[in-house]
């Protein structure tokens, strides 16, 4: 076994590593390609980052392009996000021609490749006009939708279906965001991969150093909320908890840490509106970290007591299944994927409004058991359903299921697979 197969299998058990090998077996060979907006921030390249050698480990050939597009493309598909997830929008014209434009422009470089490919995975809808300009394409090809999509707005998904419904498959991240279409659609939460930079262990000291790098007092609780700053996150839901907290535990300390990601043009004016509302308030920490920053949120979630991540609509939230990993009680707003991770007064609290979450916050610092308790839980929740190991087989499976069509047996066997695949 490879040496980073077999680092997983520490982390998840060695059956799960057979079981991935078996699955993969016959797909050996296969080109796959995935294809996002951007290689840094958010949790789409975060997953990437590993899906892709992972496969390419288990004899897939995995390869990760990234479109690139202008600012009014990233406002146009900002709008798009936004959209899915409810906001009444209307996007001007000048925008969706400059997504189609771009789509196209990008379909000049990746074509050959795309084309080519035996599977071709499209995350968001940044890059989904790609397959229509694709039009010598041989492989199959799935919309992967990381995106709340429970309650889109109608006329951004009119606008965008119409690039979706020529997709062989799509894959939503909850039941509850499926839609009308006439492809399959696939259920496949997302996942961490424990072994990276934002998730391994850290020395002591390392988990240290931020309260002396961001002035944080160590003998104080410190609450964290790790996340872009985007309104969806709702971080000035947490400000307004975390003022409601200080009136109660006056020794309180919150951390808001985010950066940019690439693709997402209104951070700047959330950030401001963040910063305006955390003036006075020395025991508010805005932290603008760089996408690199790996280690230090991973610090960060190790160094708090509690995590919160009070969004108000959520395709899945990594952060949340990061902390919980690390053993922190999370708290999180009652939405989208959240709910699959928090359960209620087991894995965590899940809120709906500033006060509570204030209120859990305030129970969750009474209750230093409760916490440890909650933790414990939580982390076990991760290893068993929101490992990366998990989300590959779970993508392996997708791919047998569409490659062999409708055949009666799909042997997995080791022994007895030829790495053709047998069927
Ligand atoms: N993240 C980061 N730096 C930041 C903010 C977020 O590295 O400043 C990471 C975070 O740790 C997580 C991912 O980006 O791994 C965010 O994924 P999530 O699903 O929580 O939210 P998204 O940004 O995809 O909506």
């Amino acid at each position: 076994m490879s040496n980073l197969l077999e680092a997983y299998a520490q982390v998840a058990g060695l059956d799960v590593i057979t079981h991935l090998r078996q699955l993969a077996k016959p797909l050996a060979g296969m080109k796959v390609a995935h294809v996002n907006s951007t290689r840094v921030g958010g949790g789409v390249a975060e997953i990437l980052e590993k899906l892709v050698p992972l496969m390419q480990e288990l004899g897939i050939e995995t390869t990760w392009e990234v479109i690139e597009g202008s600012d009014l493309f990233y406002q146009c598909t900002k709008n798009f996000h936004n959209g899915l997830q409810g906001k009444h929008i209307s996007i001007p014209d000048p925008q969706l021609k400059e997504y189609e434009e771009i789509n196209r422009q990008n379909s000049e470089i990746l074509r050959h490749k795309l084309e080519d490919a035996d599977f071709v995975f499209i995350h968001d809808p940044q890059p989904a006009p790609l397959l229509s300009y694709c039009g010598e394409r041989r492989g199959k090809w799935i919309w992967r939708c990381h995106i709340d999509a429970s309650h889109p707005y109608r006329s951004t998904w009119k606008y965008l279906r119409q690039f979706v419904s020529a997709y062989d498959a799509s894959i939503f991240s909850l039941a509850e965001f499926a839609q009308t279409l006439s492809h399959p659609q696939y259920i496949i939460p997302p996942s961490i991969d424990p072994l990276s930079e934002k998730n391994i262990e850290l020395p002591d000291h390392e988990v240290a150093s931020i309260f002396t790098n961001f002035h944080i007092d160590p003998d104080r609780p410190l609450l964290l909320q790790v996340s872009r700053f985007d309104r969806f996150k709702d971080p000035l839901g947490v400000i307004q908890a975390f003022k409601i907290v200080k009136k109660y535990v006056p020794g309180a300390q919150l951390v808001l840490a985010g950066g940019g990601a690439t693709d997402d043009p209104e951070g700047a004016q959330v950030l401001d509106e963040v910063q305006e509302s955390a003036v006075g308030e020395p025991d508010i920490h805005v932290l603008l970290l760089p996408p690199d920053a790996h280690r230090t949120i991973n610090a960060l979630q190790r160094a708090s007591d509690i995590v919160l991540q009070k969004s108000i609509k959520e395709g899945f939230g990594l952060t949340v299944t990061e902390a919980m990993w690390k053993g922190k009680p999370v708290i999180g707003g009652d939405t989208g994927g959240i709910r699959l991770q928090v359960i209620n007064f087991n894995t965590g609290f899940r809120v709906n409004t500033p006060e509570g979450a204030a209120l859990r916050i305030r129970y969750l610092l009474h209750h230093t058991q409760k916490r440890k308790e909650i933790g414990l839980k939580a982390k076990e929740f991760v290893r068993d359903n929101f490992l990366i190991t998990r989300h590959l087989r779970e993508y392996l499976t997708l791919i047998a299921s569409l490659h062999f069509g409708c055949a009666d047996r799909i042997e997995l066997n080791l022994d007895k697979c030829s790495s053709s695949g047998q069927v």
